[in-house]
């Protein structure tokens, strides 16, 4: 049975990159099929262009870059070779293939993840809030099995340019948690970082992730992790100012 003792904490979980390394597992494949869409629809589907391309694209994801500046910078340099296309369309076009990943069945989840969801939901609330397509963030959960955890799980649709704030106000209200006794896990300083810090919840940021470089602000960032079950001694650190 859950403890609901006044040390008591609600934590919320990000999912990509921070319970399953998706930069590796399902990005790579991703940024390919939306390049290959990009040089097609330009006319320009010569396979060293679009390994070039690709391996540009991919450069710009791990040094942190967003994707949608990505496929704009990869589309003015197709915009130089043709002469034949709209940039916005072809942008969109790769950004709705992109954000439709092909899902494996089973999805591994980083190490010490599972020992700590399972450590932690035993004293603690769990809830994950996830930004991306609704469906595919759904069958991630699935090919993670990682849903039993949650006491929440709020899916924030990028597509209708949902923020995570407004996740994180769900949550708290559904679950009648103050934002001082909310801890927020995730690898994103402007997502779900900063946003949970501007609501006044505690921030932990995992660093295995494309942001590494990213200037992080202490203004966002409470405490910083390397792994997973270094989680357990910010929670404790957390329990403690709350006795
Ligand atoms: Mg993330």
């Amino acid at each position: 049975m859950k403890s609901e003792g006044p040390e008591s904490l609600l934590l919320i979980f990000d999912l990509d990159d921070t319970l399953v390394s998706t930069s590796t597992l399902l990005v790579p494949e991703a940024l390919k099929r939306a390049i290959e869409i990009m040089a097609g629809e330009s006319n320009l589907c010569e396979k060293p262009l679009t390994a070039k391309l690709w391996s540009e694209a991919k450069s710009l994801f791990d040094h942190g870059f967003p994707v949608r500046e990505i496929f704009h910078q990869i589309a003015s340099q197709l915009e130089g070779l043709s002469s034949q296309f709209n940039t916005e369309d072809l942008v969109a076009h790769a950004l709705r293939s992109y954000r439709r990943p092909q899902i494996p069945e089973k999805l591994p989840l980083l190490e010490g993840v599972a020992e700590t969801l399972d450590f932690l939901g035993k004293r603690h609330k769990l809830a994950l809030i996830t930004r991306g397509v609704p469906g595919v963030q759904q069958k991630k959960i699935e090919a993670l099995g990682v849903a039993s955890h949650f006491c929440q799980i709020v899916l924030v649709d990028t597509e209708r340019d949902e923020r995570k704030e407004h996740g994180f106000r769900s949550v708290l209200n559904a679950l009648g948690f103050d934002s001082s006794r909310t801890l927020v896990v995730g690898d994103d300083p402007w997502d779900e970082l900063a946003q949970g810090k501007a609501l006044g919840c505690w921030t932990c940021r995992t660093v295995q992730s494309r942001f590494l470089n990213a200037p992080t602000s202490d203004r966002v960032c409470d405490f910083q992790i390397q792994k997973m079950m270094e989680l357990f001694e910010v929670v404790q650190v957390l329990e403690d100012r709350m006795r």
